[in-house]
């Protein structure tokens, strides 16, 4: 079969020195192969829409290996839960090649679930197909909600046992990305290969994901890098704050280089607002609860600035340090403002969001609800916003404060409604519509989950026809115990 044949393929990773890597063939999946979906949008804009059903279930099942793929288990390190562990890497992903679309973008492919590595330590390198059900949805709703993200291509599922905490099923799915380079990889270089590598792995990430910086100067360009990067994070955990998307495991390892939302694990949206949620049930401490995150990233940054010194002067990284809170407290109270509706700035805004965060949380009040019922305001008045209170009184309270503030604007209400529409989700990927998608296809039904990946494309959206997936989780689906086991 001549898989992908018009397809431009390139491999940049490997021209990073051979340290970086090891050279690992995926292990074929056993059993029965089923191809549970494909993302055809996805697969359009990379070039690639002419692939046949096979072809993408034999390279998902490790069955195949066209021609012109050079499959690699990268090696990084990282903080895990803010220990270091230098015996990490891809332990049951392979980078199999990147792809050039019609456009001239250029995605890494990552085989995840493709079996054994030298790194894989105890795991048995697959996944199963929970939790790659799991990241394909949410790589999806991330995109299409605006907020950066590595994606899903497609997704293979087999009869192939796979012990967890009871015996699943074995899945492999693959995840696309600009680049699969995390923290991790700089921490990797410094800790372990030395100031040479460094700059290797920095050189090559400034030239293949941040080529504006390339023709600054030395001293300039290493600093100029670090700062993109502070800022993009910044501004991505903004957005997951504003959205309340809880990640569950901010590891340096599971940062990426260029700011993309990486590696879904025991993540969650917000329900009912929590400010100190916390989504993944073995942080037992709450290191990475929902209110944590933006500082987690902020330490992040920091583990990154180590890794850095030998590029970067110390003073130097202190002051590039400064911009993390600087970009994160912009985007934030801007974000914010959009999501009130406020097209002007007031010097009291950001004690109005910090008081509406405090009334949410006191009276567990449905997060993306709240924010969908300002919005309609105009069109729907006040009910889809009081009916969410017991004490209606403190909503009555809270409107007439945010009326008092609306009429300082003068942006009419149905601009203003337009405006909020796009920004406040009705549609979000609840961790109860994902189980509900998981469990009809560890049954065999795959169209639940192909239904829920329709829905989560159009999240600022009404759709009447699915009114179903906007509603409040059932009682069984309120704060899912979501296990990281994946
Ligand atoms: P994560 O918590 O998903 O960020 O994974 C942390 C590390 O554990 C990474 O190096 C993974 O590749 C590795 N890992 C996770 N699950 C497995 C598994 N089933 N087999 C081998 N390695 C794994
Ligand atoms: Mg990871
Ligand atoms: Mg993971």
């Amino acid at each position: 079969m001549a898989y992908f044949s018009n397809i431009t393929t390139r491999q940049r990773y490997l021209e990073l020195p051979d340290t970086f890597y090891s050279h690992v063939h995926p292990t074929p999946l056993r059993g029965d192969i089923r191809l549970v979906h494909v993302n055809k949008e996805l697969a359009h804009d990379m070039g690639l829409s002419a692939a046949a059903p096979e072809e993408w279930a034999d390279i998902g099942a490790g069955r195949a290996l066209p021609e012109g793929m050079t499959p690699v288990a990268m090696k990084y390190t990282g903080h895990q839960f803010g220990m270091y562990n230098p015996d990490l890497g891809d332990g049951r992903g392979l980078l199999l090649w990147e792809t050039e679309g019609p456009d001239g973008r250029v995605r890494d492919w990552h085989l995840k679930g493709a079996g054994q590595t030298p790194y894989s330590r105890f795991g048995d390198g697959r996944a199963v197909l929970r939790s790659t059900i799991r990241e394909y949805l949410c790589g999806e709703a991330m995109h299409y909600l605006g907020i950066p993200s590595t994606r899903s291509l497609f997704l293979v599922s087999s009869t192939e046992p796979v012990r967890r905490e009871t015996i699943e099923t074995a899945a492999a799915l693959v995840r696309v990305a600009d680049t699969h380079i995390r923290f991790g990889h700089f921490e990797y270089a410094a800790h372990h290969l030395g100031p040479d590598a460094v700059k290797t792995l920095a050189d090559h990430t400034i030239h293949h994901h941040f080529p504006d910086l390339e023709a600054l100067p030395d001293n300039e360009r290493y600093p100029a890098f670090f700062v993109e990067v502070i800022r993009r994070t910044a501004r991505t955990i903004a957005r997951w704050q504003g959205v309340g998307f809880c990640h569950g495991v901010m590891n340096s390892d599971n940062m990426s280089i260029i700011g993309d939302t990486f590696d879904y694990g025991p993540y969650a949206f917000l329900d009912d607002f929590d400010a100190r949620y916390i989504c993944n049930h073995t942080d037992q401490g709450g290191r990475y609860a929902y209110n944590r995150q933006p500082e987690i990233g902020f330490i992040n940054c920091q583990f990154l600035a180590h890794a850095l010194t030998s590029l970067i002067n110390e003073d130097e990284l202190r002051r590039c340090m400064r911009e993390y809170e600087t970009t994160y407290n912009e985007a934030f109270v801007s974000l914010m403002r959009q999501k009130l509706g406020l097209a002007q700035a007031d010097n009291n805004d950001l004690s109005l969001v910090m008081d509406t965060f405090s009334m949410l949380h006191e009276h567990s009040i449905d997060y993306t609800r709240f924010f969908r019922g300002l919005s309609t305001l105009p069109s729907r008045g006040p009910a889809p916003v009081r009916d969410l209170f017991t004490d209606r009184q403190v909503a009555d309270e809270w409107l007439d404060r945010y009326q008092n503030r609306l009429s300082s604007e003068n942006r009419s209400p149905e601009d203003r409604e337009a405006d909020m529409r796009q920004t406040n989700p009705k549609y979000i990927l609840r961790n109860y519509l994902a189980q509900k998608v998981i469990k009809a296809a560890q049954a065999g039904d795959d169209q639940p989950l192909a239904d829920l990946l329709e829905v989560l494309k159009r999240p600022f959206d009404e759709q009447p026809e699915f009114e179903d997936y906007a509603a409040l989780p059932p009682d069984w689906g309120k704060h899912m115990d979501i296990s990281c086991s994946s």
